[in-house]
């Protein structure tokens, strides 16, 4: 997927600001922050949308998962609470089709989203 943004970012080949990364999956602010902790989470291997993970893939999103837990505790927001948000498709409002979870939180967020 060689013109994918998030895979650009992924390997280092455009700069983004990191907060975490392992061998498997990547950290970093979001360009456009709409809250004063949001970080999206992605997994390094080019996965379209949370619509193309199977029994072969499946071990990412356990992993992703501990990696929210671990930025949540960093930034603080894990007794107040964050969401993870995970936009799939056009109707899903997803726009980079790399899959990837928001991080938001800092602030208390509003129900139901537009
Ligand atoms: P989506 O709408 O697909 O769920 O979210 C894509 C997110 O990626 C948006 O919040 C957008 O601000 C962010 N984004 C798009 N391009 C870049 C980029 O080059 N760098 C960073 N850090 N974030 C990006
Ligand atoms: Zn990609």
């Amino acid at each position: 997927m060689n013109n994918c943004i998030f895979c650009k970012i992924a390997n280092k080949e455009v700069p983004s600001e990191i907060v975490y990364e392992d061998d498997k999956v990547l950290a970093f602010k979001d360009l456009d922050p709409h809250a004063p902790v949001h970080v999206l989470i992605i997994p390094k291997e080019h996965i379209d949308s949370i619509m193309d993970i199977n029994e072969d893939n499946i071990n990412i999103l356990g992993h992703i998962t501990t990696v929210v837990k671990k930025i949540a505790e960093e930034y603080n927001i894990d007794k107040e609470g964050f969401r993870l948000v995970n936009n799939c498709g056009k109707d899903g409002g997803q726009t980079v089709f790399h899959l990837h979870f928001h991080l938001l939180g800092g602030r208390a967020m509003t129900w139901p989203p537009g």
